[in-house]
């Protein structure tokens, strides 16, 4: 085994990807559209202000309610259709129903909340959406 050599340089750990990420990359693993780092969340489901790595004003963008409604469509439709057949079919008492989907309900939101912001922030930052102005 040989020690690694001192004068060799070594590649920052933070250097940015020369591509940017996939629509679908960007959205599961949080990355930032510009440079494909994962600076994209400060927390679970909030932004952060800013790319850590090549500084793009993560504030500016602005999803709005679209994933919450995204998420009300389709996730509630999934889990009432669940629960409509799992009644139907085995027909269970209403607090294991509710002990299946409410965390089910809680974690889908979670989970599924933070890939559609992403999803939303990623295509506004490739198609140059900005808000609405009128020119004066
Ligand atoms: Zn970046």
């Amino acid at each position: 085994m040989t020690a690694p050599d001192p004068v060799a340089p070594t590649p920052p750990s933070s250097t940015p990807p020369t591509t940017p990420p996939s629509l679908v990359e960007a959205s599961l693993k949080g990355l930032c559209p510009r440079c494909g780092s994962p600076t994209l969340f400060n927390g679970w489901t909030a932004f952060a202000d800013r790319c850590r790595v090549c500084g793009l004003d993560i504030a500016g963008f602005n999803v709005g309610d679209g994933p919450a409604a995204f998420l009300i469509l389709i996730l509630g439709a999934i889990v009432v259709g669940l629960a409509i057949w799992l009644q139907l079919t085995l027909a269970p008492p209403f607090w294991l129903q509710a002990l299946i989907w409410i965390p089910v309900t809680l974690g889908g939101t979670m989970w599924s909340l933070r890939i559609t912001k992403a999803a939303l922030l990623v295509s506004e930052y490739r198609n140059a959406a900005r808000e609405g102005r009128i020119a004066p």
